[in-house]
């Protein structure tokens, strides 16, 4: 069955084996961040609501976890921001209350964790994995270009509040860019916050693959090491992007793969997903790419459009 709203389960580096959930078109997000892998956001927006069905969200993850599939995870992750869709509490309810044996995962950017409706939807998540990687308003518009309104301090006293009152496991993300957030002042501020808000787990992680911006550079696994004893001793290097950083090709061996694929019989998108345990997003940028090379063309069919090799 092609599923549109699921993807993978892929091998995750920290989840285990995990089934993605991808509520939001590509790309839509409150941050569009320069470091982003998915590409610069297209729908930059804080606005909550149903961007895909909530009944077909519901009923193919009912459809998957039927078949009681060996999971660590359902993680909510994808194309952009997961709780921008207003339904996320419901579908988090279902999986809880019809499948209690899989442990639920979101994967956000903290930017709406102070929205009561947000924070209400994800309390019966097992664990929530924020973004935090500017403490200083300016940083973090350059870094993160979030949506008109938002201000740091606003989106880190909804990350305290929420790290209050969650009783599930907060595992914070700090994404380093060089040149912007890696300043000693900056790192300070940063693990000043981080103490505020207590995670269980805090990640510092750096460019793996190509970002939104092309100037945007991995730290050194030295500095990212450094960093991380400051931020706190239990700090983690994990030294891939944000959402799920499960998937091991590079942007090289990736397209290859999905040009050997392609070259086999075309396939849609979905296909691709099911296939290769990327993700949608991941599929499409470098399908763009291929494409602009013209390696690939577009034909559509009844099931959608399909991508064969030229
Ligand atoms: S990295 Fe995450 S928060 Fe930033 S633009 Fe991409 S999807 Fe949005």
């Amino acid at each position: 069955m092609a599923y549109r709203y699921l993807f993978g389960p892929v091998c995750s580096r920290r989840l285990g084996v995990s089934l993605g959930v991808d509520l939001v078109p590509l790309k839509t997000c409150t941050f569009n961040c320069v470091y982003c892998e998915c590409g610069r956001t297209t729908s930059l927006t804080g606005e909550r609501r149903e961007y895909v069905p909530t009944g077909q969200v519901i009923a193919e993850i009912d459809g998957y976890l039927a078949t009681i599939p060996d999971l660590d995870y359902v993680t909510f992750a994808g194309s952009g921001e997961p709780t921008l869709h207003s339904g996320i509490g419901e579908i988090i309810s279902f999986i809880k209350d019809r499948y209690p044996r899989y442990r639920v995962a979101v994967l956000t950017n903290g930017a709406l964790l102070g929205d009561p409706d947000v924070s209400t939807a994800l309390m019966r998540a097992d664990l929530v994995i924020p973004s935090l990687d500017a403490v200083s308003e300016e940083i973090f518009q350059e870094i993160n270009r979030p949506c008109p309104g938002l201000t740091a301090g606003d989106v880190l006293e909804g990350l305290t509040t929420f790290a209050r009152e969650f009783e599930g496991e907060i595992w914070l993300e700090v994404f380093i860019v060089p040149g912007q957030n890696d300043t000693e002042e900056e790192i300070l501020r940063l693990r000043d916050a981080i103490a505020a808000i207590g995670p269980d787990r805090i990640q510092v992680n750096t460019l793996d693959r190509p970002g939104a911006e092309i100037w945007v550079r991995p730290a050194s696994p030295l500095a990212l090491e450094r960093i991380a004893a400051v931020l706190c001793g239990d700090a983690e290097v994990i030294g891939a992007v944000c959402m799920d950083r499960a998937l091991p090709p590079k942007t090289g061996e990736a397209t290859d793969l999905l040009l050997a694929t392609i070259r086999r019989r075309p396939c849609t998108i979905d296909d691709l997903v099911g296939t290769l345990g990327l993700r949608p997003a991941e599929i499409s940028k470098y399908l763009r790419v291929l494409e602009a090379e013209g390696r690939i063309e577009q034909v559509k069919e009844k099931r959608g459009i399909f991508y064969r090799a030229v």
